[in-house]
């Protein structure tokens, strides 16, 4: 199918960009890597008066340390996330996680910025900003303002964010020495979107009991999900089998996946638990030191 008709507009600045989408009061886009909304517009799913294309705006893409968290613009690529070794030292599990996003054309392409503001709830980087409490920096008609990622994502594909609004940059608090990650995933074939997908970070103390962890899953609701009861559950307990499955049961418990062509509401739950008593577990050896 093609687009239907819209005019373009080319931003030089995150105050021009914002202008215009004000200007155009909800019939105006961002136009990104494109690799959502190029398909939405294809089946007519949305019908803008206007694109506005952000890929030249200076400063909009990059990653940088600062201040204990890692600062990453919104047009930052999947595929920069992919191959910074920043990243990559930092937040090894987000590496570990983008890596399942699409095929390698549409990584070099999708951005950020733009993974956040589309919200599908079988992506994965929606889930990684909320395992790891990120922040997310918004510019509208009336300045900056910033939230965490728990107040971006409110339904499938709708998030905090107004038409007039533009997510500019995400940090990433750096995570405390000592802690392990996980990351499990399960897709038809390579590069489709996920079924199910569950991460998670245990940090342990000095006496090996958990200190901390954080539990993620998507593909089974509306939203990704933080499962704060799984949390609960292994905070103060050595990481063992008997909490861990608990964690994972909570984790099914929270979800409310749905029937679709791809698969049943019960096997999304089934999954759900299965991947996260697997996150769990190898964030647990990695926090353990038995695993790199
Ligand atoms: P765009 O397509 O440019 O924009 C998407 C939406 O976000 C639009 O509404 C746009 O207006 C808005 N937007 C963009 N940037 C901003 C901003 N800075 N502030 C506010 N709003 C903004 N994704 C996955 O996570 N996992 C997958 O497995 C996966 N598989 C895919 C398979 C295929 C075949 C395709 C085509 C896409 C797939 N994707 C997948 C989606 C891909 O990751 C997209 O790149 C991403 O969802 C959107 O990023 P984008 O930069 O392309 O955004």
């Amino acid at each position: 199918m093609k687009p239907p008709p819209f005019d373009y507009a080319r931003a030089e600045s995150i105050d021009e960009a914002v202008a215009l989408l004000a200007r155009h009061e909800g019939g105006a886009k961002l136009l990104a890597g494109g690799q959502s909304l190029m398909p939405m517009l294809n089946f007519r799913l949305v019908r803008p008066d206007l694109l506005v294309d952000v890929n030249r705006i200076p400063g909009l893409a990059g990653i940088e340390e600062r201040d204990g968290a890692l600062r990453i613009g919104a047009l930052t690529r999947h595929r920069q996330l992919e191959v910074s070794e920043t990243v990559g030292g930092r937040f090894p599990m987000l590496r570990a996680a983008v890596r399942h996003v699409a095929h390698l054309a549409i990584r070099n392409r999708g951005t950020l910025g733009g993974s956040l503001a589309h919200a599908d709830p079988a992506a994965e980087l929606p889930m990684m900003s909320l395992l790891l409490d990120a922040r997310i920096e918004i510019h509208g008609p009336t300045g900056p303002r910033r939230i965490a990622a728990r107040e971006l994502f409110r339904s499938a594909l709708t998030t905090d964010l107004a038409e007039t609004e533009m997510l500019t940059r995400v940090e990433l608090p750096f995570l405390p020495p000592g802690t392990g990650w996980g990351f499990e995933e399960v897709a038809r074939r390579a590069g489709d979107f996920a079924l199910a997908a569950s991460a998670a970070t245990v940090t342990l103390a000095a006496d090996g009991r958990v200190a901390q962890a954080r539990l993620a899953v998507m593909g089974a609701h509306d939203t990704p999900l933080r499962v704060p009861a799984a949390e609960a559950l292994l905070t103060g307990e050595a990481p063992d089998r008997d909490p861990v499955e608990a964690a994972a049961r909570a984790a099914r418990d929270a979800v409310e996946p749905f029937d679709d062509l791809h698969a049943s509401a019960d096997f999304r739950r089934h999954l759900v638990a299965a991947l996260a008593r697997r996150a769990l577990e190898s964030a647990a050896r990695r926090a353990q030191g038995a695993v790199g």
